[in-house]
Order: C-alpha cells, then sequence, then structure tokens
C-alpha cells in the first residue's frame, strides 16, 4: 500500500516537471522568433513594433517622405511581412528563408521593398553572421536616413528610407568588424528587393 501511495506520488512529481519543461520551451520559443536585430555584443530581447497611429518614422526624424501612401494602399502593395517591418517597424525572423536567398545573391542592387529607392549594393555586402542582411554602407547615402531608437531600454540606430519613410533595420558601430567603416547596417531582408547587375527589374518582392 505504502509502496503504491509512493509510486503515484512519483508519477505526479515527474508529470509537473514535465509541465515545467514544457512551459520554458514555449516561453523560450516565443522570446527568439520575436527577437530583434541586436548589437553583436548584446542579447537579443523582443521585437519592437511601432503602433500604426503613430507618425511614419522618417516623419518623425525630421525628413517628410516623398512617397506617401494612406495605411490601406500600403496594406494592398505590401506583403503581410513587408508591411509588418516597412510600417510597422517590425523585425523579421533571424536565418530566415529570405536571408538564405540574401546570401547567394551575387552583384547586383537592393532597392526599397515599398518605393523602390535604391539603398544598398552588393559592393557593401558582408557576412556577419547575425542572421540578417548586412552591409558596412549605403549604395546611395541620400536614400538612406537614421535616428535614434530606444524602444527597447537601449539606444540603437534606427534605419530608415528616406523616399517612403519605411522602416529597414538598424545601424551598429564600432563591433570590429574587418570592413572600411566597421558599422554594420542590419536589415530586414523582406524590405529589400534584390536587382541583379545588368536588370533594371527587382527579382521578387
Ligand atoms: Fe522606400
Amino acid at each position: 500500500m505504502r509502496a503504491t501511495v509512493l509510486r503515484v506520488r512519483g508519477n505526479r512529481l515527474a508529470f509537473g516537471a514535465m509541465i515545467r519543461v514544457f512551459c520554458f520551451l514555449v516561453v523560450l520559443a516565443g522570446v527568439v522568433a520575436v527577437a530583434g536585430c541586436q548589437p553583436q555584443n548584446k542579447s537579443a530581447s523582443t521585437i519592437s513594433t511601432m503602433k500604426s497611429n503613430e507618425p511614419s518614422p522618417a516623419a518623425a526624424a525630421g525628413n517628410a517622405p516623398k512617397v506617401v501612401k494612406s495605411d490601406e494602399e500600403w496594406r494592398k502593395t505590401l506583403t503581410p511581412e513587408q508591411y509588418q517591418v516597412l510600417r510597422q517597424a517590425g523585425t523579421e525572423r533571424p536565418f530566415g528563408a529570405v536571408y538564405e536567398e540574401f546570401k547567394k545573391q551575387g552583384a547586383g542592387t537592393y532597392v526599397c521593398g515599398g518605393c523602390g529607392a535604391e539603398l544598398f549594393s552588393s559592393k557593401e555586402k558582408f557576412d556577419s553572421h547575425c542572421g540578417w542582411p548586412s552591409f558596412y554602407d549605403p549604395a546611395n547615402a541620400k536614400n538612406v536616413i537614421t535616428r535614434d531608437d530606444s524602444s527597447l531600454g537601449t539606444t540603437r540606430t534606427e534605419v530608415i528610407c528616406a523616399q517612403c519613410g519605411g522602416h529597414l533595420g538598424h545601424v551598429f558601430k564600432g563591433e570590429g568588424f574587418p570592413t572600411p567603416t566597421d558599422k554594420r547596417y542590419c536589415i530586414n531582408g523582406v524590405s529589400l528587393k534584390f536587382v541583379p547587375a545588368g536588370e533594371t527589374k527587382a527579382v521578387k518582392p
């Protein structure tokens, strides 16, 4: 009898431990899924998302975008992933399909997924192993502007398309990468379209 009671108690304890481990794994998976573009020497945190009723990033930075569309128009012209990044300052999942495609792309230009403005080129592309497309400089600086972003309780520098005000990612300095600028423009792949060298059209949204 005593042995049976002990066995039941043991089973309950084991079941409780399994539930706790399961809950921990669910929470951990959630944190990883929404982690944003971070400095290489700091741990990832949760995604920052701009509320849709806030002014566009470029307007807030004092640089009125030249390509202006209503929220409804943006929703129609962008994919849900592009809309979430470009118009709501979201962050795509690192090491996703778009990033894998980015690594395979050769010579060419990266234009804004929202408005088509020239932003980066394959000449300034480098592999930072961070899980997002990385560049050490813009190809066309006048189309790339920045502003301070303190949304995660730490100050980062947000990168924005000057032409449409779309959120592109963040730029980090002084991380020790062997590039001419030691800057890492950490850019969401879905905010870009790739135009292969010698062509005039982007290959995909
Ligand atoms: Fe743009």
